[in-house]
């Protein structure tokens, strides 16, 4: 996690949130300069209810799942609007904010507030599922999981014991190779004893996700600037800033493609394919790149952008792949 209460420091509630929403399925990798950079812009709730959602979604480009930069803010405003600028303390008024699911909501309730809360998220999970040799697949076996997780939880420090439990999955317990021999809880451990580990938790088959395609259509103005438009607030990647293009399906036909171009330009499809996966589909976007006269309105709906300032825009990855194709370089990274 990036954030830690160092030994006898009372934990900040917003920190212990705005961390946990930012790690889900998100590596503390990815997550350690964006959670500096909101602290930085944004300290507390007020601040962060009183930005403008613009603001907050290009703070969040390029971390991916969207909704959570939306339902960060939506929960901020609650908070202060109704929450007097605290957090509530217990798991059940926790849940009812946007963005905020059950673990989201136990693991804020434990470490911030040291409520006795069940905290499971996938490291725990397979720490749970090596201890006891859970043989039932995921997701099925969560349900039992969880029971053993609430009755190997203390009633005091539950929110180090959920701490621990989590730094022991990332760092001891890990997916391939876990350290088993220096693990603190080899002596009751079931798959440690067997050698059996890294057969648990049982995963189910994976099936393939389904491939869906679509066009892009990157138009330069003779002035530099590019066309673009922002996405609609709700839905995948909601709010964020797009090149124009078609609509995302199993269906796509490509010799049509060109009927959804959002002018009439010298449309040439450069080579190859933009690749991206979301939870429940992959994708595949052809590029058109076209030129456009000095002076051409956009249409309605979309607006030119100073090719130099692309980059500060709330571009997700999948556009910053675009950009990279068209510019024949590495995706655009944010400073
Ligand atoms: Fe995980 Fe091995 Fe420790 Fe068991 S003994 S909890 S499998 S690291």
């Amino acid at each position: 996690m990036p954030w830690r209460a160092p030994p006898g420091v009372v934990p900040d509630p917003y920190k212990v949130w705005l961390s946990e929403i930012m790690l889900q399925q998100t590596t503390v990798q990815a997550v350690k300069g964006y959670y500096e950079k909101f602290l930085r812009l944004w300290p507390d709730f007020a601040a962060l209810a009183g930005a403008p959602i613009d603001e907050v979604m290009k703070a969040w480009a390029g971390l991916g799942y969207y909704s959570r930069a939306r339902n960060l803010h939506a929960c901020a405003k609650i908070v202060v609007d109704e929450h007097g600028g605290k957090l509530p303390v217990d798991v059940g008024s926790l849940r009812s904010l946007p963005g905020i699911g059950a673990y989201t909501s136990a693991a804020i309730a434990a470490i911030a507030f040291g409520k006795r809360a069940v905290v499971v998220d996938a490291n725990v999970e397979r720490v749970v599922a090596r201890l006891f040799e859970i043989r039932e697949p995921l997701p099925g076996a969560k349900t039992v999981i969880r029971q053993k997780a609430e009755l190997l939880t203390p009633g005091r420090r539950a929110g180090d014991f959920a701490q621990a439990m989590m730094d022991l999955g990332a760092g001891v317990c890990t997916v391939k190779k876990p350290a088993c021999l220096l693990c603190p809880l080899h002596d009751f451990c079931a798959a440690g004893a067997a050698g059996t580990a890294e057969s648990f938790p049982v995963k189910p088959p994976k099936a393939a996700k389904p491939l869906r395609r679509g066009a892009v259509f990157f138009l330069r103005r003779a002035d530099g600037k590019v066309l673009m438009r922002t996405r609609l607030p709700k839905g995948l990647l909601g709010g964020m800033a797009e090149f124009p293009g078609t609509d995302w399906s199993a269906n796509f036909k490509s010799r049509q493609a060109l009927s959804h171009a959002p002018v009439e330009a010298n449309w040439k499809k450069l080579p190859g394919v933009v690749k991206h996966v979301f939870t429940h589909f992959a994708l595949e976007l052809s590029v058109y790149s076209g030129s456009a006269p000095r002076g051409l309105r956009a249409p309605k709906g979309m607006r030119w952008v100073v090719n130099s300032r692309i980059a500060e825009e709330a571009l997700p990855t999948l556009m910053r792949k675009v950009a990279a194709l068209v510019e024949g370089k590495a995706p655009y990274k944010r400073s």
